[in-house]
């Protein structure tokens, strides 16, 4: 397809209001692609370029992106052709490749000879799709519907098939070349890490005792890294929860594996983390570790990784996923040594559950974990089956844009606009506005990786392309017609940078209207 005439499909999306008309729209969209366009066009519907997991990052700032479209304004391409969907994308892909020494220079140049091939339209389209705002009016439940209507299913066998192959570039590939059979057939696999279970967020313990059935198993909430585990024999590899692989980083990580578990094919959940004097070390920190090729030895010494496991997902040719918690953990004593299986308790007693919670606290992890008995594993889902409890309420944000700091924090962007995500519209919306939190260290890296997601410039202000997600503490929410969400966060301050959290992972404007309820019900139970 001419990437014209994709960008014309796009423009009808973003126009038309209607649920359904955008459903057909896409549809007829996957109708017309070549087999090997459907990734690319579908992870730019959904405001990607490539793949979450992948490790392709197109890493261009606005600067290079508004140089290279000024010099190439007016020139008219000799070239009659017009560029094809692939071709474009083929070109993203090359530019992402280019790494090293005069990188900035060659991108700028790989872009202009991309944009001097390009009409005005498609150019406009492909610096919004670059900067990854807004979402071009397709979020990803309209194209697991069209993916359910062009293979003629309902929507849980796409959504099931979703949970296991969590790429929507793939997912679309086997709906529209392998229809029905190909979905049905789309199961866990060794080494395909799966999105992993979500947990929801609930204010104490007796709640998810009661929310749990009456009787859970309540695990300690470590504050780590969430790590699956793959393993067949030997052979170990090691995926974050934006499914990205991070094996090489933790050497030592897959040496406890190797030593600690015993089965020869497996898929594990497990929170990694270390320990310093006893303490647990602080997130940053790890991220930090794992981010890094280099000086591994050092590293290792001196921040040893741990792990603490708390599921298995498959064992020896067994999916797992859908039996029940009690038996898969009991499957995970047997398998894994004591040492690395996460603390827990499974109790009816709210005493119990309290004390417990105390411990875990105590101890400086963030709280607990409630599950239910009976529950499967539903990857990449929030559902009633986990929940979370801990003491401060927290939002995830995304820094949308931020404002020059004054007085210290002079040459700092140092104010930063948090947005979460409107699920209807794929937008990031305003919630509030905080310059608290960060160190000076954090203040400064910030202040550079905000720079190179620039999009636009005002005043002293600066808008970036949504990618940062920082975890945000607050009081209360409150309604405020300041922002077009309608609700804004009263005393936000940055808990930590969630460099493991992708955008589309963070907290939602229902989710924040949720809260918002809810505060009024806290408050009433509180006075009565
Ligand atoms: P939070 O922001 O509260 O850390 P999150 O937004 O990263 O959570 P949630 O699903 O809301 O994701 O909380 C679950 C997270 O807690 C998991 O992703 C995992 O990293 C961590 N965790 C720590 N201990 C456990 C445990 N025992 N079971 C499951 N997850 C655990």
């Amino acid at each position: 397809m001419l990437f014209k005439d994709f960008v014309e499909i796009v423009k009808k999306l973003e126009r038309t209001k209607s649920r359904l008309e955008k459903i057909n729209l896409i549809v007829y969209l996957l109708k017309n692609l070549e087999p090997d366009e459907i990734g690319p066009a579908m992870w730019l519907l959904t405001g990607k370029i490539f793949p979450e997991y992948s490790d392709l990052k197109l890493e261009v700032g606005w600067s290079s992106v508004s140089k290279a479209y000024r010099s190439t304004r007016g020139i008219v391409s000799l070239v009659e052709r017009k560029l094809t969907l692939k071709e474009v994308h083929e070109y993203l892909r090359k530019i992402s490749l280019i790494k090293g020494e005069d990188s900035r220079r060659r991108k700028q140049r790989l872009l202009e000879t991309l944009f001097v091939s390009l009409g005005q339209d498609e150019l406009e389209y492909l610096v919004r799709f670059i900067f990854g705002e807004p979402r071009v009016g397709a979020n990803e439940g309209l194209v697991l519907e069209a993916l359910a209507k062009i293979a003629g299913v309902d929507i849980e066998t796409v959504r099931k098939a979703y949970m296991f192959r969590a790429d929507l570039g793939e997912l679309a590939e086997i709906a529209v070349l392998q229809g029905e059979e190909g979905l049905q057939k789309v199961k866990l696999e060794l080494f395909r890490p799966v999105k992993p279970m979500l947990a929801e967020m609930l204010y104490d313990v007796r709640a998810a005792l009661r929310e749990c059935g009456g009787i859970a198993a309540f695990e300690f909430k470590y504050d780590g890294i969430r790590l699956q585990i793959h393993k067949k024999g030997d052979r170990v590899r090691l995926f974050t929860r934006r499914l990205t692989e991070v094996t090489e980083s933790l050497p030592d990580v897959v040496k406890l594996v190797k030593e600690h578990v015993h089965a020869h094919e497996i898929v594990l959940d497990c929170e990694a983390m270390s320990f310093k004097n006893g303490k647990p070390v602080r997130f940053q920190d790890l991220v930090r570790r794992i981010r890094r090729k280099h000086e591994m030895g050092r590293l290792m010494r001196e921040l040893p990784f741990e792990i603490r496991v708390f599921d298995v997902l498959y064992l020896d040719g067994r999916i797992l996923v859908e039996k029940p918690y009690k038996e898969r953990t009991s499957l995970l004593e047997e398998i894994v040594d004591e040492e690395l299986l996460i603390e827990r308790i499974i109790t009816a007693d709210l005493q119990e559950a309290k004390d417990f919670y105390q411990k875990s606290i105590g101890l400086g992890h963030e709280g607990l974990m409630a599950k239910r008995l009976d529950s499967p594993y539903m990857p990449g889902i929030r559902g009633k089956y986990w929940f979370k409890v801990k003491p401060a309420e927290t939002l995830d944000l995304v820094i949308i844009g931020a404002e020059w700091g004054h007085g210290r924090r002079r040459g700092w962007l140092s104010d930063y606009y948090l947005a979460a995500l409107d699920e209807e519209t794929g937008e990031f919306l305003v919630v509030g506005k905080t310059f608290k939190g960060l160190t000076d260290e954090e203040f400064k890296e910030m202040t550079k990786r905000l720079l190179e997601l620039k999009v636009r410039e005002e005043g002293w202000r600066v808008w970036v392309k949504p990618q940062i997600v920082v975890e945000v503490a607050y009081s209360e929410i409150q309604k405020s017609p300041k922002y077009r969400s309608g609700l804004a966060l009263r005393f936000a301050r940055i808990v930590r940078i969630r460099y493991d959290k992708s955008p589309w992972e963070a907290s939602t404007i229902g989710e924040i209207r949720r809260r918002y309820e809810e505060q009024f019900e806290k408050k009433a139970k509180i006075s009565s």
